[in-house]
C-alpha cells in the first residue's frame, strides 16, 4: 500500500493557488494513474516538462519577463561573452586545433550561444583557419523554432527533417554550419567544447525518505479525497532508482537524477576521447540538500502538483553527484560560486569597456542592473555555480598532449576558476 504523505517540511513548496485547473496534462496524468499506478517523481517530471505532444518545454517560449523565469543570458550579454572567451581560452590552452565544435544542451532562446558566437566573430584574427560548427541539444520544437530564429542566416533555407537524429540544419549568422539534436548520443564525437547553463536541473530526480523501514521512494498519486487532484505518497518497499543513493548518506530525504549521471558519463567519455571541456553552470548544492523539487510560473514559485503543464519544474543540481560520475575519466573544476568565476573572466573590465561606449541612459542603466543581477551575491551570484570537466592532462601542468610540437609549457590554470591570463 502506498502511504499517503501530510505535507511537512520536504513536501511545502509553492504557494497554493486557490483553483486547481484540470490542465491537458493533469487529464493524461491521472488516466496514466488510473491505468498504471502511482508514478515516479522523475516520471512525473519527465511528462510534465517533456511529453512530445503536451510538456511545459515543448511547445511555448517560457523565458523572459513576459514568461515564466529569466536565465543570466537573457538578463545581460556579458554573461554569454564571457563564456565565449573562457572557450577560446581552452581551445588556446590546448593547443589551438584547427577545428573545433561548440555543443550546447537546453539552449533556451540561442541568447547564449549568439553571444558566444559574437566573440568569435571579435576575435576572428585568433580564430582564423579554424573551423567552427554549433552542435545544439534541444527537444522542445517551440524553442527549436526560436533559436533558428535567434542564430541563423534567414536566406539560406535551413534544412529539416524531424524524423532524423539531425532534426534542423543551417548555417548562423555569422556562416558558421548549425544542427539540431534531440539526443547528445547523435552529436557527432570531435574536439568539443560542452556547454549547459540551466540545463540539468529540469533533468527527472527520483525523490527518497527514510523511514525505519529503510529508505522508500516518493511518488505521486490520486489524491482519494479531493476529486482532480495529485498528491505525494510513499512507496511500500524498496524501488530500484534507491541504487543511486550512498550507502553513507546521512541525509533523511534525497534527490537523485539518474539522467544527469548519464550524460556526465557520455561528457566524460568525449572529453576523455577527444579533448575539450564541459562548462556546467546551473543552481546547485553539493551534496547537502534535501528537498528543492519546485514550480516556477510567471516568476513565482509554484506549487509542483497544482496545474501540471503549465509552471517550470526544477531541482537543484547535485555537483557531488556530477563529480563522482566523472570521476576516474576526466577531471572536474568547481562548483565555484558565479559571482567569483565571472569575476575571475574579467566581468569589471568588460562592464567598464560597455559603459564607456555608450552615451544612452537607459542602456546604461541596463548594463548596470543586468551586473547586478549576476553578480549580487543575494541574486544570481552565490546561488549559480560553475563546475567544468576537462581532460587529466589539461590540468597537470607540463606540456598539453595536443600540443606536443610546442615547446612552451602550458600553465595548470583554468581561466573563471582562478584569474583569466591570457596565454
Ligand atoms: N540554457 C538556456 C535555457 C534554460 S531552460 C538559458 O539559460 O537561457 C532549459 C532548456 O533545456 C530549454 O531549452 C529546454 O527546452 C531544454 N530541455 C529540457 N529538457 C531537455 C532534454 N531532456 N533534452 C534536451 N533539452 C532539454
Amino acid at each position: 500500500m502506498f502511504r499517503s504523505i501530510m505535507g511537512g517540511k520536504y513536501f511545502s513548496s509553492g504557494n497554493e493557488p486557490a483553483e486547481n485547473p484540470v490542465t491537458p496534462m493533469l487529464r493524461h496524468l491521472m488516466y496514466k494513474i488510473k491505468s498504471t499506478g502511482p508514478i515516479t517523481v522523475a516520471e512525473y517530471m519527465k511528462e510534465v516538462l517533456t511529453n512530445p505532444a503536451k510538456g511545459y518545454y515543448v511547445y511555448r517560449d517560457m523565458l523572459g519577463e513576459k514568461g515564466d523565469f529569466i536565465t543570466s543570458p537573457e538578463i545581460s550579454q556579458i554573461f554569454g561573452e564571457l563564456l565565449g572567451i573562457w572557450f577560446i581560452s581552452e581551445w588556446m590552452a590546448t593547443g589551438k586545433s584547427t577545428a573545433f565544435q561548440v555543443v550546447e544542451l537546453g539552449p533556451g532562446r540561442g541568447t547564449l550561444v549568439g553571444d558566444i558566437l559574437r566573440v568569435f566573430t571579435q576575435l576572428g584574427s585568433v580564430l582564423k583557419n579554424c573551423d567552427i560548427s554549433v552542435h545544439l541539444v534541444e527537444v522542445s520544437q517551440k524553442l527549436s523554432e526560436i533559436q533558428a530564429l535567434t542564430l541563423t542566416e534567414e536566406k539560406v533555407p535551413l534544412e529539416r527533417n524531424a524524423g532524423s537524429p539531425v532534426y534542423m540544419k543551417g548555417v548562423t549568422k555569422s556562416g558558421i554550419p548549425i544542427s539540431w539534436y534531440r539526443d547528445l548520443h547523435d552529436v557527432p564525437k570531435g574536439y568539443s567544447f560542452y556547454l549547459a547553463h540551466e540545463f540539468f536541473d529540469v533533468l527527472p530526480v527520483h525523490k527518497f525518505q527514510k523511514t525505519p523501514q529503510g529508505w522508500r521512494e516518493v511518488f505521486v498519486d490520486i489524491d482519494p479525497q479531493v476529486s482532480d487532484k495529485l498528491r505525494f505518497v510513499l512507496a511500500p518497499s524498496a524501488t530500484p532508482a534507491e541504487a543511486f543513493i550512498q550507502h553513507d548518506e546521512t541525509r533523511d530525504h534525497v534527490e537523485v537524477c539518474p539522467d544527469a549521471g548519464v550524460i556526465i558519463e557520455e561528457l566524460s567519455q568525449r572529453i576523455a576521447l577527444t579533448g575539450g571541456a564541459a562548462l556546467v553552470a546551473d543552481y546547485g548544492h553539493d551534496g547537502t540538500k534535501t528537498d528543492t523539487f519546485r514550480g516556477f510560473c510567471d516568476h513565482k514559485l509554484h506549487d509542483v502538483l497544482i496545474a501540471p503543464g503549465t509552471a517550470d519544474l526544477t531541482a537543484d543540481v547535485d555537483f557531488s553527484y556530477l563529480r563522482r560520475m566523472a570521476q576516474g575519466k576526466v577531471a572536474s573544476l568547481g562548483p565555484i560560486k558565479q559571482h567569483t568565476f565571472l569575476k575571475n573572466m574579467g566581468i569589471d573590465v568588460r562592464l567598464k569597456v560597455l559603459l564607456d561606449k555608450s552615451n544612452e541612459p537607459s542602456v546604461r542603466q541596463q548594463l548596470l542592473q543586468g551586473y547586478d543581477m549576476l553578480m549580487n551575491p543575494k541574486k544570481m551570484g552565490e546561488r549559480f555555480n560553475f563546475f567544468a570537466l576537462l581532460p587529466h592532462q589539461r590540468l597537470q601542468g607540463g606540456r598539453y598532449q595536443r600540443n606536443a610540437r610546442q615547446s612552451k609549457p602550458f600553465a595548470s590554470l583554468v581561466a573563471g576558476f582562478s584569474e583569466l591570463a591570457w596565454q
